[in-house]
């Protein structure tokens, strides 16, 4: 079976930046499943899998607006300690959830830690970087009926309820 819409696709992968320094991995987990089509993987990504089959290898190399976006300077936010939710010890690289006005949740990353103020950036920790993607493709199957309405992968991999 072909990588396409609609199947699960289950990976082994390292991400590299430019540098060659691991910044992700799947090794010592089960491996990320997902379902193809359905920008659940940055979309070179996806992409890149796009047609392949199950034991498939691919190195993919990824540009920032075909990965997680470029930076935005202006999604740098400050705000003081008290703003944060009540019994949060910030830390860097920390996930902090904000809304907008229309209640879309919007990930932020605590970037600087100071005394009295604390840094949030809402770009992607990887925004404005290359992505170098080695790929093992574990495993290709149809997703199930379940599996699309609920829009997430069930058993290995996924959520298992
Ligand atoms: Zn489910």
């Amino acid at each position: 079976m072909k990588i396409a819409a609609n199947t699960v696709v289950s990976i082994d992968y390292v991400l590299r930046d430019d540098e060659g320094d691991v910044v992700d991995s799947s090794e010592g987990e089960e491996p990320l499943a997902y379902i193809h089509g359905h920008e659940q993987i940055v979309p070179g990504l996806e992409r890149a899998l796009d047609g392949r089959v199950k034991g498939d290898t691919v190195d993919a190399k990824i540009e920032p607006k075909d990965g997680y976006g470029e930076r935005d300077d202006k999604r740098i936010l400050r705000i003081t300690r008290d703003e944060l939710p009540p019994g949060m010890k910030p830390a860097i690289g920390m996930e902090v959830g904000a809304e907008d006005e229309d209640g879309e949740h919007i990930p932020f990353w605590i970037t600087e830690v100071r005394d009295k103020e604390i840094v949030l950036d809402g770009n992607h920790p990887l925004a404005g970087k290359t992505l170098h993607f080695a790929v093992k493709i574990v495993d290709v199957r149809a997703a199930t009926k379940e599996e699309l309405s609920h829009g997430h992968v069930h058993g290995t991999g996924g959520h298992h309820h």
